[in-house]
């Protein structure tokens, strides 16, 4: 595992992800299942460790963006219900057959379409009618007088043999943001879609699972967790926002570090990286790091971001560049090609979030995550040993076996 120590990597602690399931938990009402997202690589997490250990702290479901995403896990041997939240092609609905994987229906000409396609294939199909309200996403219009026509839909596509129409569900579009309105409107969202559900019921519609809740639903409104909850980012130790920060006790799972690879002292007045946007005001001593944007680094956060170094925080200087970018160690001792650099994490008692990353670049810690590039190796942590690597650059390696869906583990 050395090798990957000269760059960048991340360790992903698999018992900081037990800690906030087990935290979320704890204030799910009893009894409500958990469809954990692990979509977009568990968040950049990387879906093969995150999955395994969800499933064996006990969650209920996955939901992910699509049919690939959904392959990739049972690939890796998970067995566990999976939802897909986005668009499947029809032509491939023998798949969602074949790897028993239950697929969002949000619209009528969709249903027909991917209906068609189950009869000529000969195929049953689980599905979960998805409802908008909010986002115009994706999902049957509930809003501005369309409830009428969306529950005559939904009551044709719940009858179409070829499907099995366990769920129901929708998304909040403001869960996150505890203000009054805000919330005033996440309620009224939630009554809608209760009231959609009854009356369905009465005219003999019934769904054994309904779900609304994503992160900041769940934590924010326990009375409205239904049969199940979806959350995401609070698995992974991440706030959905700050409104909701502290509301339950989270610890990342992700932190980020890279390597000095050369340190070197630059005269007054001497420019730093690509554009010259940065120029010395004095004698600097300048650490070259091996991260950038095409490891997920992001542009933005050129001359804007700061590091930790031997325990003390550095600003960036300079433009990121694509696999480098520099440092101010001028008031840092001692720091040497090797070092190691925090980007994310702790170091002597100081720290570094990707919520502080974020707020940096304009953007919000989900995206950060996501960002997080291919070329970083993710290095899970259990109880304080290393316990695998996944590396998605190098597909071929010779140690360890390549996985169905192309990535390179291997138990260190
Ligand atoms: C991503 C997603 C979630 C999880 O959202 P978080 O804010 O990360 O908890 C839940 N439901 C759907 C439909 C999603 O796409």
């Amino acid at each position: 595992m050395i090798d990957y120590l000269r760059r960048s990597w991340a360790v992903v602690n698999l018992n900081n992800v037990a800690h906030n399931f087990t935290a979320l938990k704890r204030v799910l009402t009893p009894g409500c299942k958990v469809m954990a997202a692990v979509k977009a690589d568990a968040y950049g997490h990387g879906d093969k460790y995150i999955a395994d250990q969800l499933v064996r702290l006990g969650v209920d479901w996955f939901g992910v963006s699509n049919l690939e995403e959904a392959l990739s896990l049972r690939e890796q041997g998970i067995y566990h219900p999976i939802l897909i939240f986005g668009v499947t092609p029809p032509e491939n609905v023998r798949q969602l057959n074949e790897y028993n994987l239950t697929q969002s229906i949000y619209s009528l000409p969709y249903a027909r379409e991917l209906h068609a396609a189950a009869q000529a294939a000969g195929v049953g199909i689980q599905v979960h009618i998805k409802i908008d309200m909010g986002m115009s996403r994706l999902g049957f219009v509930l809003d501005n007088g369309f409830a009428e026509i969306s529950a005559g839909e939904i009551k044709e596509v719940c009858r179409m043999p070829r499907f099995q129409a366990q769920g129901i569900f929708t998304h909040f579009a403001c869960a996150d943001e505890r203000n009054d309105d805000s919330m005033a409107y996440t309620r009224g969202q939630y009554r809608k879609f209760c009231a959609l559900i009854a009356r369905l019921e009465q005219e003999g519609v019934t769904f054994s699972i309904r779900h609304c809740c994503n992160s900041a639903g769940a934590i924010g409104y326990p009375d409205m967790h239904m049969d199940m909850v979806r959350p995401g980012i609070v698995l992974y130790g991440l706030s959905p926002s700050d409104d909701c920060a502290g509301m339950i006790d989270l610890k990342p799972a992700m932190e980020l570090y890279s390597c000095v690879s050369m340190v070197k002292e630059i005269a007054d007045g001497t420019p730093v990286s690509y554009g010259r946007c940065y120029t010395a005001h004095r004698k600097t001593k300048v650490a070259t790091v091996a991260i950038g944007y095409a490891d997920g680094y992001e542009r933005e956060l050129t001359n804007k971001a700061r590091m930790l170094v031997r325990g003390q925080y550095a600003n960036v200087i300079g433009r990121v560049c694509m696999d480098q970018l520099m440092l101010d160690v001028t008031h840092i001792d001692g720091v040497a090609a090797g070092d190691v650099v925090t980007i994310v994490g702790e170091d002597g008692g100081r720290r570094l979030t990707f919520d502080e990353m974020a707020a940096l670049s304009g953007s919000i810690n989900y995206e950060k995550v996501c960002l997080i590039g291919k070329r970083v190796p993710r290095i899970y942590r259990q109880d304080g040993k290393d316990i695998g690597v996944v590396d998605y650059i190098r597909h071929y390696g010779v140690k360890g076996k390549q996985s169905a869906n192309g990535l390179y583990s291997q138990t260190v």
